[in-house]
């Protein structure tokens, strides 16, 4: 009979030390002991691929693409050989590939990369020969043979599509929290941990920066049926389970975005701001339209490379946060979370509504405390919700 195979991902706090890489293999021999085969995909240990970018950028501000693939998938070589070498030297043959080795093949988006295909049989060959197969996240090649990578957080789309291509019976991503909260439970200490978490939620939490999976994880869950599970690397239980259609609930969660930078502009240069972000690849999260100006909303990291080409013309550049919560009601939730803000001193700069989602842009420092206050009144306290809601109700 056909053994089960399962896909395990170990995210950089899980493989952040020789002690912890310790803890991951034994996971991985649990897992291998208990009659499966093991894929295991492994992130760069924490603060690494930070480093890297660091000393990339001493350079140059916006170092060549290419090359910055070519230095950040080093992270991930590390780590998988050190998780290979544990497990050999625990008695259990363990071979590590890189991207490339696991013919994971994707576009030629250089620092934004998209799998294509994944021929697994080098894979299928190395489990047939009763090894536990270690590969690289976050990193593939694409069709001339460079190497590429797959975004922050990519590790997490590394080990879903490896899941789907050889057909794991689940892809289960190990981290340093025990699934996914109603909000970063870091930030809301009260956030609620959701047993299983239905796809258009978890979508839209991932696309507003709950980072606890990336979005292309998600949606390539979604769109191929991998049965996907979050649980912690530290803690024994059975985190959450990412399943379903349909979202139920008023407010299912909040999401912090930090790290963006509101660009401003006069009027009449806005339309080539725009051409430029979309020529660089600079993704544009929102536009905001004002009597004085008009603004976009992107990455903070992605400025200096609109700087580059566009400085002269932008007006203003400032750090914001973006606070959004997912779920059935968005437009409903407009005035009243304003003016819950608005009570404890917080100005909104701006938001913009859709089917599930309200998002709030303000300055950094207060986006903590506003997840706190929206996470009390729609979450902990959804009484409030609901009193509110007959109140608009009837008028
Ligand atoms: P890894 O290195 O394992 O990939 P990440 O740092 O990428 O881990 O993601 C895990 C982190 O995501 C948690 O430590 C937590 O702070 C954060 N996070 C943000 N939103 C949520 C959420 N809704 N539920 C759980 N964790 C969340
Ligand atoms: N090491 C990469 C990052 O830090 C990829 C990952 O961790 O998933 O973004
Ligand atoms: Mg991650």
């Amino acid at each position: 009979m056909k053994k089960p195979l399962i896909v395990q991902k170990f995210g950089g706090t899980s493989v952040g030390s020789i002690e912890r890489i310790h803890t991951v293999a034994e996971h991985i021999i649990k897992a291998k002991n208990d009659g499966n085969q093991v894929v295991v995909v492994v992130s760069a240990m924490s603060g690494e691929t930070n480093r890297l970018l660091g000393l990339a950028q001493q350079i140059d501000s916006v170092p060549t693409a290419r090359e910055l693939d070519v230095l950040l998938s080093a992270g991930e070589q590390v780590s998988m050989a050190l998780l290979a070498m544990t497990l050999n030297k625990l008695g259990y043959s363990a071979r590590s590939l890189t991207g490339a080795q696991a013919n994971i093949v994707t576009d030629n988006q250089h620092n934004d990369a998209t799998i294509k295909m994944i021929d697994t049989r080098t894979i299928t060959e190395l489990l047939a020969q009763d090894h536990i197969v270690v590969v690289a996240g976050f990193q593939g090649v694409n069709e001339n043979g460079d190497i590429t990578t797959l975004g922050r957080g990519g590790s997490d789309t590394s080990a879903v599509t490896l899941a789907g291509a050889l057909k794991a019976d689940e892809c289960q991503i190990f981290t340093d929290v025990d699934g996914v909260y109603t909000c970063d439970p870091r930030v809301v200490a009260t956030a609620q941990k959701l047993e299983i978490v239905d796809f258009p939620s978890m979508e839209e939490m991932a696309r507003k920066g709950a980072k606890v999976l990336h979005l292309p994880c998600v949606q390539y869950a979604w769109e191929n049926e991998v049965p996907l599970r979050v649980l912690s690397t530290f803690d024994v239980n059975a985190g959450s389970l990412i399943k379903g259609e349909q979202c139920h609930k008023a407010v299912c969660g909040i999401a912090i975005q930090r790290d963006m930078a509101l660009i401003t502009v006069q009027h009449d240069h806005f339309p080539s701001l725009a051409k430029q972000c979309q020529m660089l690849g600079v993704e544009v999260w929102s536009v905001i339209e004002e009597a004085e100006w008009t603004g976009v909303i992107i990455k903070r990291d992605a400025c200096a490379k609109l700087a580059l080409v566009f400085n002269e013309k932008i007006r203003n550049s400032e750090p914001v946060s973006l606070l959004t919560t997912v779920g059935l009601l968005a437009q409903e939730l407009v005035e009243r979370s304003c003016e819950l803000l608005a009570e404890q001193g917080i100005e909104v700069k701006s938001l913009s509504v859709d089917k599930q989602s309200l998002m709030l842009v303000m300055l950094p420092q207060h986006v903590d405390k506003a997840a706190n206050i929206l996470h009390e009144a729609y979450i902990t306290s959804d009484e409030l919700l609901a009193s509110h809601l007959k109140h608009v109700s009837l008028g």
